[in-house]
């Protein structure tokens, strides 16, 4: 099939966007275009039917990644971008990249985009969610910054109301002493995840101060939770049976609590929450691992 007729307009600057999106909402329904890689096929199944698409690929300060306190991605920036920088200091998001598709789909691909699609089996959200990334949003009523947990309100459904922009994404760059873990299962390289993990740890003298694990392709929307108690004795080199239980007890309350898919033909929900403790038990260990020894 092919997409029904829309009106396309490319502005140039974050202004004419919102002016554009308001324009076109007076008589139709306008949708924002970056990459494309996810909305062209939803267009071309006839699964969405908007009359204006506005581009936001030629608006040039949202072309930018900007490495200060936090890395800042702008709007255009395709993911591959993101992925080809060794200096930006945002390990978990290094990490996850790669995992996002094909090399030509990344090349195209925004990192706001996918954010804003939210897929609830998409790697980033997951990564802004364990990282606490803020989200600004640009819409008829001027700027607002949300921060992750606001933003994500269920399956491909996020804060964003009609007329509205994210503009840009800011991910905290990793301080010394936090760790990262990162693992997925797909059925191929590629695909959409069975099952993925995100893990964050921060430790001072040999001690876990915070963990969190986060998981995507288990709920309607990533999800994380914190589980500094389990693994505050996770370095102390002598690990005790009752540590060792503790950690496990928590990995299975984590499992129980993270998936609340109830399972499709990829994956049954029981096989989901294996992946979660398997997975997230490793990735708890490398992050604190990491954390000892350095950022990665
Ligand atoms: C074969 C294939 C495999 C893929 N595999 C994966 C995968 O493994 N993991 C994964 O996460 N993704 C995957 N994707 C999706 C890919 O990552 C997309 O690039 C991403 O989901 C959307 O980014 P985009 O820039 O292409 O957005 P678009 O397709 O242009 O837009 C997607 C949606 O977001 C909205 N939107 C886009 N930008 C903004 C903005 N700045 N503000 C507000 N709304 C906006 C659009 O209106 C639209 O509703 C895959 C895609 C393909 C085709």
């Amino acid at each position: 099939m092919k997409a029904a007729p829309f009106a396309y307009a490319r502005p140039t600057s974050p202004l004419d966007v919102v002016a554009e999106l308001a324009a076109a909402q007076t008589h139709g329904e306008a949708k924002i275009i970056a990459g494309g890689q996810s909305l062209m096929p939803v267009l071309a199944m006839r699964m969405g039917r908007p009359t204006t698409l506005v581009d936001v690929t030629r608006v040039e300060a949202w072309q930018q990644i900007e490495a200060g306190e936090h890395v800042r991605i702008g709007a255009a920036v395709p993911q591959r971008a993101v992925e080809r920088r060794r200096d930006l200091r945002v390990p978990l998001l290094s990490r996850a990249l790669p995992w996002i598709g094909h090399r030509e789909i990344r090349s195209r691909g925004t990192v706001c985009g996918s954010l804003a699609h939210a897929d609830p089996a998409s790697e980033l959200p997951a990564v802004a969610l364990t990282l606490g990334a803020r989200f600004c949003v640009r819409g008829p009523k001027g700027d607002k910054e949300l921060a992750a947990g606001e933003f994500f309100r269920g399956a491909m459904t996020t804060a964003l109301q009609p007329g509205e922009v994210l503009q840009y994404v800011d991910f905290p760059r990793a301080r010394p002493g936090q760790g990262f873990g990162f693992a997925e299962i797909a059925r191929r390289h590629g695909d959409f995840a069975l099952v993925g993990i995100t893990t964050m740890v921060e430790s001072e003298n040999g001690r876990v101060r915070r963990a969190r694990i986060g998981a995507f392709g288990v709920a309607d929307r990533p999800r994380v939770i914190d589980v500094t108690d389990a693994v505050a004795h996770l370095l102390s080199g002598e690990l005790q049976r009752a540590d060792v239980s503790r950690v496990a007890d928590a990995l299975t309350e984590a499992a129980d609590s993270l998936v609340t898919t109830g399972g499709d033909r990829h994956a049954s929900a029981a096989y989901r929450r294996r992946l979660v403790r398997v997975l997230g038990g490793r990735e708890l260990i490398a992050a604190a691992q990491h954390s000892r020894k350095g950022t990665r």
